[in-house]
């Protein structure tokens, strides 16, 4: 039987479906060549304006310093610290999303940096920076690599610098999308030379439907 028809799934139903698919299970997560071809098409996050939560940032003067952006996909949020005034660096494995992100640079006159590199090895960047963000990154590693990549966070941020990152909540239901991050995780991962701020509840901007989704802010100072 037309599912459509006997008022069963529709073309929207069916749109969303596959891009739920898309963004795969919550649990393992997603290699780099998997960002790589996720930028073949429009991915769920990529939704062309800086996440809300951070504009918000910007609006209340906290993007200070140089600025890092780690897994900056196509650079609204180094855009965004760009127009600012900011001096900012973006950071992703996925070459296609740096690709992209270069071409909205151009496009809007905004002098950025941008690096294919790998977030589990931000010792070897010429840091240090004063504000670090981090959109949906800190979501997609394994515990073995949340290791790594904080301690390369320690590496490059200066003391008194600031870490915003906002990650996928456990109080998001359903098993689509990235990893679910419990707030005692992200204090466990920052317990040795940092000062967890705050860890706020907040939500993710996505170009699916429905478009939001719970995260977390935390805001997490160097000590
Ligand atoms: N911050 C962007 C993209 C979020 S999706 C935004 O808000 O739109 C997560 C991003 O992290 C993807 O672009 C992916 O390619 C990148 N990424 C995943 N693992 C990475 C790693 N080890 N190093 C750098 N970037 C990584």
């Amino acid at each position: 039987m037309d599912g459509d028809a006997a008022g069963g799934m529709g073309e929207a139903d069916r749109r969303a479906i596959e891009q739920r698919l898309a963004l795969g299970g919550p649990i393992r997560p997603r290699s780099p060549e998997d960002f790589d071809s996720s930028y073949s098409t429009r991915p769920p996050w990529d939704i062309d304006k800086p996440q809300p939560v951070f504009a918000a940032l910007a609006d209340t003067g906290e993007l200070v310093g140089r600025v890092l952006d780690v897994g900056c996909g196509t650079g609204e949020h180094v855009l965004m610290a760009s127009a600012r005034g900011c001096e900012a660096t973006g950071i992703d494995l996925a070459a296609v999303a740096i690709e992209r992100a270069e071409v909205k640079a151009r496009e809007r006159g905004l002098s950025a940096r941008f690096l294919v590199h790998d977030a589990l090895d931000l010792g070897s960047l010429d840091g240090p920076f004063e504000t670090v963000l981090d959109s949906g990154l800190f979501h997609v590693l394994d515990d073995a690599d949340r290791i790594r990549f904080v301690d390369g966070l320690r590496v490059v941020t200066v003391v008194g610098g600031r870490y915003h990152m906002l990650c996928f909540s456990d109080r998001q239901s359903g098993d689509w999308g990235p990893r679910r991050v419990r707030e005692v995780e992200i204090r466990q991962c920052f317990s040795s030379g940092w000062h967890v701020d705050s860890i706020e509840p907040v939500y993710f901007e996505t170009n699916l439907d429905p478009y939001r989704a719970h995260a977390w802010h935390s805001t997490i100072t160097r000590a």
